[in-house]
């Protein structure tokens, strides 16, 4: 049994909201959070949480939150004893875990080995075909040429998924459905595979046609000890990408839910899983599933497992991390109520998801029973398009399905954003949807949809001063005359925006050893390292 190693203070290797939901975590542990930014990000709301911020580089990715072995190095030097890497960036990279792990410092996330091992789609599929964990139908190895591949196709029977081996974020993904289309696919999967993860290998995979996505939360501890959690759908995709998800799954009964997590457990137990995880399977009509794949790290969507579970996926990665092991309380547990969540991201959804970058006038979140935003922007933050456009994440519980959408639609009707655009609209819109309404998913469903232009409402009229998040008529007037203590708060958010601006961000000789404005200034002073 590995001995309880406290954490004392943790480094977050990441930024946005999720920087700012691992600092709520570290706060109620007690642990002593520092942040790595960018230049770009040096007012950004997780610097100044953080009790430390430490800049790394300029507003490029490559030349900051992905600098792994720079980050490695300022964990050690500052004396952090774990690194959060969140999601994206590093939180996948086998060479990051494995550089923490050599410096001694805990990444807070699964062994390397196993992030090693679930990164490649082609190993994955062989590791679960030997642990009995049902995969789509297809190859367990790379396909050479397109004549290769049009055998295996036509084995398989078409359609088929061209996918790239090192794969992730739906790059280097071709549906082909004849002959005909699949040297184009083969050349286009494998060029952009190359272009994507520098390995161009692709491999195929039977379409299942219509699937709902449905993954399982597991978590595991460093004493062999692996739990499913339940599931999440997460059908809403736009571009295979996820927009809109839920706990439970309403395609998803006890039964279901048990056989998928036991097929969930075994696919973590197969390569020595610790920490959180997800994995990924797509669910047919007929009631089949199959392993899509699993993410080593918390994901974006998480938060609807803990509004359901009434667990702290955050807290449990750190408390696995310093050698906890997962008592009883973690066996069998069952959904309560229902939770969605929908991403906010600065993009305009009814033109073609244009980027929307600027400043964001006024920011205003919802409130109230049963709703939570995962936000890591300010008012008055100018959003970039360094990054991903994602601002924040707002998620409602309720004790069915109906609550929850209905407490959704009062929450956006709440929300406003001025400014910039958001994808606020489309969610609204998707309210109204019958098919929505009703849980008649599958993972095409929004591409349909939008594609048909059936879910924009004919009133989607946006004012001319790209106001955004909401549909209620009555939000468009002038929101300061709306709510004077709302005003109050802005505007002394705003005087101590002025006065940490006046502070220097970086030390003289330029260093990245810089204590955060906020700590300096002692307004979130308090918490004390030793436990
Ligand atoms: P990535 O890791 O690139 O995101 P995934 O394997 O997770 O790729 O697949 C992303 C999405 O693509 C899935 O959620 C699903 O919508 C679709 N997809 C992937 N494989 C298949 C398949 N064999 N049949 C149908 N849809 C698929």
């Amino acid at each position: 049994m590995a001995t309880i190693r406290r954490l004392r203070k943790v480094l977050i290797a990441n930024r946005g909201e999720i920087a700012v939901r691992v600092l709520r975590a570290l706060r109620e542990l007690e642990i002593t959070s520092a942040v790595v930014y960018s230049e770009a990000d040096r007012a950004g709301l997780p610097v100044l949480l953080a009790d430390e911020a430490y800049c790394i580089g300029p507003a490029a990715s490559a030349e900051s939150y992905l600098r792994g072995q720079a980050i490695v190095d300022l964990a050690c030097r500052i004396g952090a004893d774990g690194v959060h890497p969140g999601y994206g960036f590093l939180s996948e990279n086998a060479e990051f875990a494995g550089q923490c792990e050599q410096a001694g410092v805990a990444f807070i996330g699964p062994p390397s080995s196993a992030i090693e091992i679930m990164g490649s789609k082609v190993r994955s599929r062989q590791r679960m075909v030997a642990a009995g964990v049902p995969v789509v139908p297809g190859g367990v190895e790379p396909v050479p040429d397109p004549e290769s591949a049009a055998a295996g196709a036509r084995e398989l029977g078409y359609p088929v998924m061209l996918k790239a081996s090192a794969g992730g974020g739906g790059k280097g993904m071709r549906l082909v459905r004849n002959d005909r289309e699949l040297p184009a696919a083969f050349r286009a999967a494998t060029s952009e595979a190359k272009s994507s993860f520098g390995d161009g290998s692709v491999y195929l995979e039977k379409y299942v046609e219509r699937p709902r996505h449905v993954e399982i939360q597991v978590l595991g501890d460093q004493h062999g000890k692996v739990v499913s959690l339940g599931e999440r759908e997460c059908s809403l995709q736009r571009r295979h990408q996820k927009v809109v998800e839920e706990a439970p799954s309403l395609a998803v009964g006890p039964e279901l839910r048990r056989r998928m997590g036991e097929a969930a457990v075994r696919a973590a137990s197969a390569v020595g899983y610790w920490s959180a995880g997800t994995v990924e399977f797509l669910l047919a009509s007929s009631g089949d599933f199959y392993f899509l794949e699993m993410n080593t790290r918390l994901q974006v969507e998480h938060p609807v497992t803990e509004m359901v579970t009434g667990i702290d996926l955050v807290i449990a990665q750190l408390q696995i991390a310093e050698g906890a092991a997962l008592g009883p309380e973690f066996d069998d547990v069952e959904p309560r109520g229902h939770a969605v969540e929908v991403r906010l991201y600065a993009e305009d959804p009814y033109h073609g998801f244009a980027p929307s970058p600027g400043r964001i006038r006024f920011l205003r979140l919802p409130e109230g029973p049963g709703v939570r935003n995962d936000c890591g922007v300010l008012e008055g933050d100018e959003v970039t398009i360094h990054y991903d456009p994602m601002l924040s994440k707002l998620i409602v519980w309720g004790r069915d399905r109906p609550e929850a959408l209905r407490r959704l639609g009062r929450a956006l009707r709440e929300l406003r954003v001025e400014g910039i655009r958001t994808t606020a609209p489309l969610y609204l819109d998707l309210l109204r949807d019958p098919d929505f309404l009703a849980a008649r998913l599958d993972i095409g469903l929004l591409d349909r949809k939008l594609a048909s232009g059936e879910l924009r409402r004919a009133e989607v009229a946006v004012d001319p001063a790209e106001t955004t998040g909401t549909g209620d008529p009555g939000e468009t007037e002038d929101p300061m005359a709306a709510d004077v203590p709302m005003i109050a708060a802005a505007l002394a958010y705003r005087d101590a925006c002025a006065r940490f601006e006046s502070a220097p961000t970086r030390s003289e000789s330029g260093s990245v050893d810089e204590r955060s404005r906020w700590r300096r200034a002692g307004r979130l002073g308090g918490l004390r390292p030793e436990r």
